[in-house]
């Protein structure tokens, strides 16, 4: 029993060796237990950002049952807030997704035109940002070439831009722009946005993370964005950093090795 309470307090093996000795084998369980932890939380996260629409889906749908549905312009706005909730319920499984493959899987990485790359993903945001009032002026222009995963990079440069117009007030502006070394290149995006305070910096790409919670809801936002941006381009041996002005604006810079 003594062997047992050392072990447990010390988080350690006694191994008997002959001739009355013992030899304790210790293990630092400092990263393991962190790795729990980063686990136990992450559960939790996803079980409240479950929760949170599936409440308020149930609970519209039970005041319609009980009359509200009379109601035309109350069952209207309800029935708006329950497809609402539904979409952000498919955005989050979808960015769950896409995290754990991004997590799970090496890249296969091919040379890519990035300014092409980021010129399609400009257009394919284009009706989002005039719907937003923010103008996109994109000045990467071709040929920028490194060798990256097609699909992912485009996911890369969705969540950025997204993120840019989203939190970006009507009349402002998101410009893209590169800059090259001899072994690197770097997209930025950059806008004249709400800009992010200094103290959520360094979290930002965390899982779920939100600075501005109030508006990342009413964007659709799930918290995932950034960390699917950050994996993604460490898994291509790159890096991404933002630099920030609360209320002037955000620049958030993907820089890539060419090979
Ligand atoms: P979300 O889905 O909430 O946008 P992200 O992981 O993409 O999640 O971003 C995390 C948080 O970082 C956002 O909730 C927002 O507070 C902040 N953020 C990201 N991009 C910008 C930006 N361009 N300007 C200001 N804040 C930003």
């Amino acid at each position: 029993t003594l062997t047992q309470t050392v072990q447990r307090s010390l988080h350690a093996r006694i191994v008997p060796v002959p001739s009355n000795e013992f030899l304790i084998v210790m293990r630092d369980l400092t990263e393991l237990r962190r790795l729990e932890r980063v686990r136990r939380d992450f559960v939790a996260n996803v079980s409240h950002e479950l929760r949170t629409p599936l409440t308020s889906i149930k609970a519209m749908a039970e005041t319609l049952l009980d009359g509200a549905r009379t109601d035309e312009a109350v069952a209207e706005r309800f029935l708006e807030t329950i497809i609402r909730e539904s979409d952000r319920l498919v955005r989050l499984s979808s960015d769950l997704l896409d995290l754990s493959r991004v997590e799970a899987k090496g890249v296969t990485r091919e040379p890519q035109d990035m300014a092409i790359l980021v010129g399609d993903v400009c257009g394919r945001l284009a009706s989002q940002a005039d719907k937003a009032g923010v103008a996109i002026v994109n000045e990467v222009r071709p040929p920028l070439i490194a060798e990256a995963d097609h699909d992912e990079m485009a996911q890369v440069v969705v969540n950025l831009l997204d993120n840019a117009i989203s939190y970006t007030p009507r009349g402002g502006s998101v410009r893209l722009y590169a800059t090259e070394t001899s072994e690197t290149l770097t997209i930025h995006v950059t806008d004249t946005g709400i800009g992010i305070l200094k103290d959520d910096i360094p979290r930002l790409f965390e899982r779920f993370y939100r600075a501005d919670k109030a508006r990342s809801r009413a964007s659709g936002g799930t918290g995932l964005g950034l960390a699917i941006v950050k994996h993604i381009v460490e898994n291509h041996g790159g890096a991404v950093s933002v630099q920030s002005e609360y209320n002037k604006g955000s620049t958030f810079s993907v820089t890539l090795p060419r090979q």
